[in-house]
């Protein structure tokens, strides 16, 4: 069986450090692995505007940041295919037909939606397209017949929900669709990074990010007002690491190397960690080494980011490109679920056949 990823991001912003580790590093190793035989990266505008009907101009400005933060992190248009979600009509179209798959109160379970109605105060007042976004994304999944898709822990639910959709439809109509597994980064930290507050994720929606094209006088300022433990106020005090955001931040991007270059008086995290509880090691330090190193990642993107903006027409072409081969895959599935489905009247001899016979009598 071909192996096809299908992943993106919802143009609600630009895209942050959160998204480099939960996703868009495994991306690009696994587009430079080879190993795949196709990769689709979708913008998924359509996914945003669910939940910013009001504000098109901020999907409309962001679609160009994303696909700049993509490009300037190693996404290659030649082996992935990078495409705008609402330049693909199949995908409403199937979503359309698994609605019928889906129970309102399967949709009301979805961890990921609760924690998302919460955070966008949509309590009293749910967009039904909003409440149904899983399923849109099982469509957006299948209709690329993806196996793999990388991305955070909050995908769980929705690959959960897809994988659902696949087998109902499937035993249903006869097999069409291919079941997807989802890649989460191996470490754990990376599946959710939390946002600088130390609260949430990380998430565009909430503005609590440290963003990959920032400045880095923009980042020195994140970093050093960064949520640590608000008891360790001496440099004596011992401090805590649970919940210690600068601590969580090193976990997902501090190596060894990293010791060696800016901090040769310890071998590895373990060592850090101990001190700063044992108390005499004080949040600075520990932030300007975090800085340090999250600059080490980021110097280079924003280099190449700098670079991609001086040819902004060329990114509207690669992502019209990429929609047009998108729409192509994305119509085979759709041809072949309403021949499952039989509504492909037009093209289906048999059909035609069995009614002139039955009209003979
Ligand atoms: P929004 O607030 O608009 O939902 P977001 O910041 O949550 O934006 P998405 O576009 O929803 O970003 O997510 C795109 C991908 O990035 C998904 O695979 C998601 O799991 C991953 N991702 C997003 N935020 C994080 C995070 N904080 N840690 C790890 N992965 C993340
Ligand atoms: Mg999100």
């Amino acid at each position: 069986m071909a192996k096809i990823i299908l992943t993106g991001d919802r143009p609600t912003g630009r895209l942050h450090i959160g998204h480099y580790v939960g996703s868009l590093r495994e991306r690009v190793k696994l587009q430079n692995s080879g190993t795949y035989d196709k990769i689709f990266i979708m913008i998924a505008d359509a996914q945003a505007l669910t939940d910013n009907a009001d504000n098109p101009e901020k999907i409309r400005q962001n679609i160009i940041e994303v696909a700049l933060d993509y490009l300037a992190c190693g996404l290659d248009p030649e082996k992935s295919t990078i495409f705008i979600q609402s330049q693909i009509p199949q995908l409403p179209e199937l979503c359309a037909y698994y609605m019928n798959l889906v129970t309102v109160s399967r949709l009301q379970r979805n961890p990921t939606v609760k924690a998302e109605i919460q955070s966008r105060n949509f309590e009293a007042s749910i967009p039904v397209g909003f409440f149904t976004y899983p399923i849109s994304q099982a469509a957006d999944i299948t209709a690329f017949q993806a196996t793999t898709v990388p991305g955070g822990e909050d995908q769980v639910p929705m690959l959960e929900q897809t994988r659902e959709i696949v087998r109902k439809f499937n035993s249903t109509y006869g097999k069409a669709l291919t079941e997807p597994d989802i890649l989460l980064p191996s470490n754990e930290v990376c599946q959710r990074l939390p946002g600088i507050d130390g609260k949430a994720k990380m998430s565009k929606s909430i503005g609590n990010c440290i963003y990959l094209s920032e400045t880095a006088d923009e980042i020195k300022k994140k970093v050093m007002n960064m949520y640590t433990d608000p008891d360790h106020i001496r440099l004596s005090d011992p401090g805590k690491i649970t919940g210690n955001t600068v601590f969580t931040y090193l976990d997902a991007f501090c190596t060894a190397e990293h010791f060696k270059r800016y901090l040769p008086d310890y071998d590895n995290l373990d060592e850090l960690k101990t001190h700063y509880q044992r108390g005499g090691l004080g949040d600075v330090k520990v932030k300007k080494f975090l800085y340090a190193i999250l600059m080490e990642y980021l110097e280079p993107i924003k280099k190449r980011r700098t670079e991609l903006e001086k040819n902004i027409p060329a990114i509207y072409k690669m992502l019209q490109d990429g929609s047009q081969k998108a729409r192509a895959v994305a119509a085979q599935t759709l041809k072949a679920v309403k021949s499952a489905m039989k509504i492909n009247y037009f093209d289906d001899d048999e059909l035609i056949k069995e009614q002139v016979k039955r009209f003979q009598r």
